[in-house]
């Protein structure tokens, strides 16, 4: 039976509506997708007073393999000197592929592995070797649910963690094929500690002060971005964990000089926070120190904000007590699914945006892909058709048999001819379900493995959101690839999420 079509709005019977609509969007849709602001959680742009960025990863986009390279190389050179671990190993080379943001480290058993949305382990390694699916059955499909808040288990959460997971599994590898029995546990708190210390006593940006331009990609339509939202009438803050011996550097490497109408780049800022400690920003009380241009101590006594200044540390609430700007009213614009979005979300009413760099290469892959995602979506509707069709032969198979048993003779050869057309179509459809899984998985192997051999998606696993993926879309208002991408929206846009659909809702054939 054909479905009735669903009714059509009648506004749409007006045909200057209609001539209106197939006008050129010029409000986002002809950007290539890999450049657009997405949402999550409808927020209308003219009722943000106040934007803020943090600048690493965010307003600073880093050349990833640069900086994962030199962190690698550095934190492995200190784990060597200080630890005790075999100088031979300094020889390890940093695979950028193998690491992706969203990977879990398992502290006990020596493993990464990615999760989907319901925690389940998806593919999993230990060093270098991929489980296989019975071992990692024994190991994640048991009755212990996967909690990442135990120390056990690390996420790498932010773009900085990439090359100590890598670190980890290198290492991992490494030693084990010389037979040397390894404390996964303490592997794994040396390289996070060297690391860390790596990033604190500044070793790492004094290395990337030494040469911005090698590590920092500039954007060159950023100034204009950050210019139109405050014509837009818009206040901007930066709020970074960063010091200011490295924030005013990389500042300046970004936007000074680059438009007429901003002699610094502390012009585009009304309000400079460095030092932030962000998630500890959101969550305790710290106070504001404001600061010098030299970085010397200005006043630990921070009563009000004045443009111009630079301020250290504080915390949230003082934040919009000196602002005069809070709750909704608030975007901040980050790339730590936790620091930035999740521990702000929980405190705050802030709006949010997350940056997420690589969503622009995943974007344009999945589109030159786009054949292979159709196929994978119309084979997933053939499976559920097939299922039904099959369950349904099976009870018409088990009425027969029914009927047969108590069937007249005179109508038992009849049953009988009907069961056997019930059976070969039966069988018929098993195949066919069993090719259509077959074809799936083949397909989808493919379509992942071309976007990272040993991960796939970041955003996905198999058939589901990845776990990284669920908290993007659970905790960020929207999210986009670059800050740059605000450039092509008015400060009035108004942000619509897709109208919210629970699988009953979805009525077949519309
Ligand atoms: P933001 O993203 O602008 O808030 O700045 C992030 C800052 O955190 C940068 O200065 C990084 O060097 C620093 N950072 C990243 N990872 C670590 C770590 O593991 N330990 C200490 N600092 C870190
Ligand atoms: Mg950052």
């Amino acid at each position: 039976m054909a479905l009735p079509r669903p009714p059509e709005p009648g506004v749409l019977r007006d045909p200057e509506v209609d001539r209106l609509l197939n006008q050129p969007d010029h409000q986002g849709l002809e950007l290539p997708h890999s450049r657009q602001v997405y949402t999550n959680r409808s927020m209308n742009l003219e009722d943000t007073h106040l934007v803020g960025f943090d600048m690493d990863y965010t307003l600073a986009v880093y050349s990833m393999r640069q900086i994962e390279e030199l962190a690698f190389r550095m934190t492995l050179e200190r784990l060597v000197a200080t630890k005790g671990y075999p100088a031979d190993l300094v020889c390890l080379r940093y695979d950028h592929e193998f690491v992706i943001r969203g990977l879990v480290v398992d502290k006990a058993f020596g493993n990464i592995f990615k999760m989907d949305r319901h925690n389940h382990v998806g593919r999993c390694y230990h060093g270098r070797r991929e489980l296989k699916l019975d071992e990692r059955r024994a190991l994640y499909q048991t009755n212990e649910k996967i909690r990442l808040s135990l120390p056990r288990f690390a996420w790498i959460d932010t773009l900085f963690s990439l090359p100590e997971a890598c670190l980890y599994a290198e290492i991992i590898e490494a030693l084990e094929a010389r037979g040397i029995d390894i404390d996964y546990h303490k592997l794994y708190d040396d390289t996070r500690d060297t690391i860390d210390e790596v990033h604190r006593d500044g070793s790492l940006k004094t290395e990337l002060k030494k040469d911005l331009g090698k590590y920092i990609e500039p954007d060159p339509e950023l100034a204009s971005a950050l210019h139109k939202l405050r014509s837009g009438g818009k206040r901007l803050f930066v709020l970074t964990n960063s010091l200011w011996d490295y924030t005013d550097p990389v500042m300046s490497y970004l936007l000074d000089g680059r438009l007429a109408e901003y002699a610094s780049w502390r012009n585009y800022f009304d309000y400079v926070i460095v030092g932030a400690q962000k998630p500890a920003f959101f969550a305790e009380h710290k106070p504001f120190t404001e600061l010098r241009p030299d970085g010397t101590v200005a006043s630990t006594n921070v009563e009000s904000f004045e443009r111009g200044r630079i301020y250290e540390g504080g915390n949230l609430f003082d934040f919009e007590r000196l602002t005069g700007y809070g709750g909704e009213n608030v975007l901040y614009v980050g790339d730590h699914i936790y620091g930035d979005i999740i521990r702000n979300r929980k405190a705050s009413q802030w709006r949010t945006c997350f940056v997420v760099q690589e969503l622009e290469k995943e974007i344009e892959y999945i589109d030159e892909h786009r054949d292979e995602v159709h196929k994978l979506n119309e084979l997933d509707a053939l499976r559920g058709r097939l299922d039904d069709l099959i369950n349904h032969h099976k009870l018409m198979l088990n009425s027969l048999d029914r009927k047969l048993d108590r069937a007249a003779p005179a109508l038992a050869q009849e049953l009988e001819a009907m069961r056997t057309r019930e059976k070969r179509d039966l069988e018929t459809l098993r195949r066919a379900f069993k090719a259509a899984i077959t074809e799936s998985a083949d397909t989808e192997r493919r379509f992942e493995r071309g976007a990272n051999a040993y991960w796939g998606l970041v955003f996905k696993e198999g058939n589901e959101n990845s776990r990284f993926g669920e908290q993007v879309q659970d905790y960020a208002d929207l999210y986009t690839s670059r800050v740059s991408n605000f450039l092509y929206y008015s400060p009035m846009q108004v942000f619509r999420s897709p109208r919210a659909a629970m699988p009953h809702e979805r009525i077949r054939g519309y």
